[in-house]
């Protein structure tokens, strides 16, 4: 195989011009109160956080903190709406989420930049993928809405009552769609808490299901830090916990709802392997593993953090990816040229270079393209590391950052050996021309989702969700209603 010489390295001597995406038709409050029984109230004890912009570090609102009081009003609001939300018929369940997923697609815009803003993702990115996804998700469930009877066939379907959910700052918005279709689509009522870096969107939606006329008390969403989301997991009034974010918070979930009757899904962590083997389309691989490892700076659950590289292209595929990773341009998240935008906290891009740290202490080779990062705000260039093995901490623990660890392997049992050895379970990505190994190694994986020859790819129709310490049950598709529902 040819190897691409370092002076062949594609370093544009021009760059492009702005293309910022505009925020004049934006609006957001000074200040956001707590979303309960159909109206925006203000927090019992008067505490407020600040949003900020991870771009530039600039506060953009206040935002209510919740207490255990206000969990205890949300919790009374959402029970005493159930009783008519899930008598209600599903034709008529139906009505009101297609509107909430119309009434998105008409802000898609609006809800895109705040998106951008309150997390640092790139403009592209919120809308393109985050935005039409979350539509995605509400109208797919609005259609199940009135067609339980066929997902469940000879069972009589129930709710199972009040929902509390809880999610990360990742994918604000989508994460919040995801919870609230299914929950809605089968006639339960929910008390919501996004997570303390990314409230905005989530507040817009309150406001969007305002408008919509859904019955007050149906959703509440409420804002707050982990205390906020701990309140909720802890109150007796609630059926079932809907969480995803890390693996530590979610084995403390587990504990405190042992011993109750609570249901619980859990959607947490992930280190996913993804494998190019020699007879893969090799610039397709790169795209695949540069969107693998660098989609929305790697705060990605089921990111390819991994990647293993058949020993044979090995130096060819490390060669073209440098290459493409010195043309990713790294900046305004508003910016419609970026491709990768902020590190979302302050606090996240810490763990990110303690653990590039500790791969340069492991004995890591690492290799990052010369950019120029913003002065203010949270930035961290797209890091590879060479040289690591199995063992190495940047190879078994999650990063959530834009980092990934490179491997090789000579056989496809090894790779899969390799791949499982690991305490995550959530997705995998392989990379060949060949059907049979691809259907080989989805049943070898121990992984929820495995994507070939493509990677990061979502849809409302189809279940996501881990095995392991990822998690357990499944979001999404005809899975995805299953959490919400008893049978009588
Ligand atoms: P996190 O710290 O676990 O937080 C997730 C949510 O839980 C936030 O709303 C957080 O509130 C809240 N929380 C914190 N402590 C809590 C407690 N003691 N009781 C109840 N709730 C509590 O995770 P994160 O850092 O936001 O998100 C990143 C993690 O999420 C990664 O590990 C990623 O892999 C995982 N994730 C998984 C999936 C999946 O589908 N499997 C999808 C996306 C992300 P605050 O924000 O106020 O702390
Ligand atoms: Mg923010």
């Amino acid at each position: 195989m040819n190897k691409i010489s370092d002076k062949n390295i594609f370093k544009p001597s021009w760059g492009y011009d702005k293309a910022p995406e505009s925020t004049d038709h934006i609006q957001i409050k000074d200040q956001y109160e707590l979303f309960i029984n159909g109206d925006f109230v203000k927090p019992e004890n008067q505490s407020y956080f600040k949003s900020t912009n991870p771009a530039d570090g600039q506060v953009i609102s206040r935002v209510a903190e919740a207490s255990s009081a206000d969990v205890d009003k949300a919790v009374e609001a959402a029970r005493k709406a159930f009783k008519k939300w899930s008598a209600l018929s599903g034709k008529e369940r139906g009505k009101y989420i297609f509107r909430i997923a119309r009434l998105i697609q008409e802000r898609a815009r609006e809800f895109a930049v705040i998106e951008s803003l309150d997390g640092g993702k790139p403009i592209r990115e919120s809308r393109d993928i985050d935005i039409p996804l979350a539509a995605n998700h509400f109208f797919y469930y609005a259609g199940w809405a009135d067609k339980l009877a066929y997902a469940f066939p000879n069972r009589k379907v129930l709710p199972v009552g009040v929902a509390g959910q809880i999610i990360p700052w990742n994918f604000p918005l989508l994460m919040a769609a995801w919870k609230l279709a299914p929950a809605l689509a089968t006639g339960n009522t929910v008390v919501l808490k996004p997570a303390e870096t990314t409230p905005l969107t989530a507040l817009k939606l309150a406001e969007v299901i305002k408008e919509s006329g859904l019955p007050n008390g149906v959703v509440n969403i409420i804002t707050g830090a982990g205390d906020t989301g701990a309140a909720i997991v802890e109150h007796p009034d609630i059926d079932k916990i809907a969480f995803t974010g890390s693996t530590t918070v979610g084995k403390y979930i587990q504990k405190a709802l042992a011993g109750t009757d609570k249901k619980l899904t859990l959607e947490l962590g992930g280190k996913g392997a993804n494998i190019i083997f020699e007879d893969a389309a090799i610039d397709q691989s790169v795209e695949g593993i540069v969107n693998a490892i660098f989609f929305n700076q790697g705060h990605v659950c089921c990111a390819g953090s991994r990647l293993f590289v058949q020993e044979s292209v090995a130096d060819l595929v490390i060669d073209k990816l440098k290459q493409r990773m010195n043309s990713l341009m790294v900046g305004d998240p508003l910016d419609k040229n970026t491709d990768i935008g902020a590190i979302n906290s302050a606090k996240q891009l810490k763990t990110i270079n303690e653990y590039i740290k500790i791969g340069l202490q492991e004995g890591g080779e690492i290799y990052q393209p010369k950019c120029t990062l913003p002065k203010k705000g949270n930035w961290c260039a797209p890091t590879l590391f060479l040289n690591v093995s199995q063992s190495h901490r940047i190879v078994q623990e999650e990063i959530f950052g834009p980092v990934l660890a490179i491997q090789t392997f000579r056989t496809i049992d090894e790779v899969i050996e390799k791949a499982n050895n690991t305490p995550f379970g959530l997705s995998a990505g392989v990379w060949t021309e060949k059907g049979s190994k691809i259907f080989y190694l989805t049943q070898k994986l121990n992984a929820g989702v495995v994507w070939a020859n493509t990677y990061n790819k979502f849809d409302a129709t189809s279940p996501f969700g881990g095995y392991k310490e990822s998690g357990f049950g499944r979001e999404g598709g005809l899975h995805g209603l299953k959490a919400y529902v008893k049978f009588d």
